[in-house]
């Protein structure tokens, strides 16, 4: 199938032309139709590369790593520290010690929950999130709160999905031990100004955990630059393997911390009266780990670092304009979400339609976008509405699909309008 030409920036149509070829599942056609997939924050299709990456683990350096002295456990250990240390310099850190291999974002804010937060927060303590927050952001604080004591704060967010500054500071004070929040919102969109709300709870004492699932795909993360304490992401939304997935910590604060999960790999020695942890990073990834998805993930950061993030963010954000004029021409359109600092995440409502119908009638055009309430379901009740049609771009994506989406949606209206 030829790639579709792109007109939205000069030096896009070979650059464009070469991303799309090296992403294999884009290239099938699904109901009979050209697929057209918008659903990049859901996950993000693989490159070639990362696919054979993977494969590449299995057929050569199949074996468990960090224990064996025979040759091949040698060389997949080899392949997956190296990973850590490329995925690390990637968000900015050179201290291999900070970076945890864990199986996604979400387990990554339970790790910091159960291993930071639960041992040292107590009755008269706050937890500071946001309204926008994914669930994955949400319900380990709860548990936080309801079993140490600690109350749970939520910043308001505005009707355009914004969260101000001066709604921190409403929220911190004195009492705040920690604030979550999400670099990007996946539900609208947003991105949040993390480094002046770093700086902010810092000055009152409290460590401040950033959920980047939806930011590394698309801008440019350093976690010095924005002084956070933990940064945690996915590696699946980065066009890495699923199941794979990293906790940046400051080293001072992993040494402080108590292991979440227990079990091989994380210790030094064992007795039946008494274990020794292991050093970091490996105290914190017990048991057998994803292997061949590090590496995967690794592969993922050399691909995207060679596109280059400011490439792909200059893409999308001309996309995403592109698609704002044109789906606001739409009559009974309406955007959810319309921050002016934002990423290519486009939810809309559409008057008199539920959003499952749409992604049904544009499943049936071969277009796949996501529809409910985005594992983000306070603040899209916020928003007003019980469900939203999210478009969500990644680099592979052109103004062929957008046009696709405003014709499909045309369709949706004519069918049920
Ligand atoms: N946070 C945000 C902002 C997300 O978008 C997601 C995934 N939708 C998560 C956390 C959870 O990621 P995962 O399911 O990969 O653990």
């Amino acid at each position: 199938m030829t790639a579709p030409v792109s007109i939205l920036h000069e030096d896009n149509t070979g650059t464009h032309a070469r991303i799309r070829n090296d992403f294999p599942a884009l290239h099938q056609r699904v109901n009979g139709k050209r697929l057209v997939y918008l659903d990049s924050a859901a996950t993000a299709f693989k490159p070639r590369c990362v696919i054979e990456a993977v494969r590449d683990v299995w057929e050569r350096d199949c074996a468990n790593i960090h224990r064996g002295v025979h040759t091949l456990s040698q060389r997949a250990t080899q392949r997956y520290e190296d990973a850590r240390v490329k995925i690390g310099r990637f968000i900015g850190t050179d201290d291999r010690r900070e970076l945890v291999f864990v199986r996604g974002a979400t387990e990554a804010i339970n790790l910091v929950a159960h291993s930071y937060a639960l041992p040292r927060l107590g009755l008269g303590d706050e937890i500071v999130i946001t309204g926008l927050e994914h669930h994955a952001n949400i319900v380990p604080w709860q548990v936080v709160r309801d079993r140490t004591g600690a109350t749970l704060k939520v910043v308001p967010v505005s009707i355009s999905g914004e969260v101000a500054l001066s709604a921190v500071e409403q929220q911190l004070s004195s009492k705040t031990k920690i604030v979550a929040l999400a670099h990007v919102s996946n539900a609208l969109g947003t991105i949040l100004r993390v480094k002046e709300i770093v700086n902010r709870a810092h000055a009152l004492g409290a460590v401040v955990l950033v959920d980047g699932a939806q930011a590394v795909p698309h801008l440019p993360v350093n976690v010095m630059d924005l002084g956070c304490d933990f940064y945690v992401f996915s590696g699946h939304k980065l066009y890495g393997p699923d199941g794979t997935g990293v906790l940046f910590a400051r080293r001072e604060l992993l040494e402080s911390m108590v292991p979440y999960q227990t079990g091989g790999d994380m210790i030094l020695s064992v007795t039946f009266e008494k274990t020794l942890y292991n050093e970091l990073p490996a105290r914190f990834e017990a048991g057998t780990p994803n292997i061949s998805g590090a590496v995967g993930l690794a592969a993922a950061i050399d691909f995207i670092s060679d596109v280059g993030l400011e490439w792909i963010f200059r893409h999308e954000q001309l996309l995403l304009k592109f698609a704002q004029e044109k789906l606001s021409k739409i009559e009974g359109l309406r955007f959810i979400g319309t921050a002016s600092d934002k990423v290519g995440v486009i939810s809309f409502v559409l008057e008199g339609v539920h959003a499952h119908d749409i992604g049904t009638i544009l499943d049936a055009e071969g277009i796949a976008i996501r529809t409910g309430h985005h594992c983000a379901q306070p603040v899209v009740e916020r928003m007003g509405v019980a469900a939203t049609a999210r478009a969500s771009l990644g680099m592979y994506n052109d103004e062929s699909d957008i046009v696709a989406l405003a014709e499909g949606i045309q369709r949706v209206k004519q069918m049920l309008g």
